[in-house]
């Protein structure tokens, strides 16, 4: 069976993230509404970047925001990447907002600076080996609890984690030909 996965429509960088996800022969689901996201059988859901101020008032004002939260404690396996990164984070250090919230991260927004703030780098990503890594007004992570393993780090910052069932990069795999951080995101499923 094809595994389905909802990728948040409402704002950002997600047809990119569908287009990986068609090159690795999912099926993929936009979760617009709420009922995107109760009516249908999701496998995994996937929060791109953008931006995690309007990503966030967006999921509030269309009451997605309690029904993401719920099927994400309950065990839905998630990658959330650069604001969708954010969205996850139990506190952002320089920004009163908490969106989701479900991962022990405290996550710094902008942390690059906003001028200089997009670069393309590659670093080591857990096992994997060297991954493309493309950053664009990145957060990064300043602090994990003991139960977040750290998948990579570039400069001395935490740039991707896991704990349990949520994954989060800094970066934007779907903006390179690399298919392997998606292939981790779908091996936990
Ligand atoms: N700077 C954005 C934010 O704080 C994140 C940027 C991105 O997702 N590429 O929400």
């Amino acid at each position: 069976m094809k595994k389905n996965i909802g990728v948040l429509a409402v704002q950002g960088a997600f047809a990119e993230h569908i287009n990986t996800l068609k090159k690795l022969d999912i099926n993929t689901i936009e979760i617009r509404k709420k009922s995107d996201l109760t009516e249908n059988h999701i496998d995994g859901i996937i929060l791109p970047g953008g931006e995690s101020t309007v990503m966030g008032k967006l999921i509030n004002e269309l009451g997605m925001l309690n029904s993401l939260k719920k099927f994400i404690q309950d065990g839905l396996p998630v990658f959330g990447t650069c604001a969708g990164l954010i969205l996850l984070a139990k506190k952002i250090t320089n920004d009163d907002n908490v969106y989701i919230g479900t991962m022990d991260i405290e996550v710094k927004r902008n942390a690059y600076g906003r001028q200089l703030g997009s670069f393309h780098t590659n670093g080591q990503f857990a096992k994997l080996g060297q991954v493309p890594m493309t950053f664009i007004r990145a957060p990064y992570i300043e602090n994990v609890s003991k139960n977040v393993d750290i998948l990579a780090q570039i400069d001395n910052h935490i740039v991707a984690a896991k704990q349990n069932n949520m994954i989060v990069t800094s970066f934007h795999p779907e903006l390179t030909s690399d298919l392997n951080i998606h292939k981790y995101f779908l091996d936990l499923i």
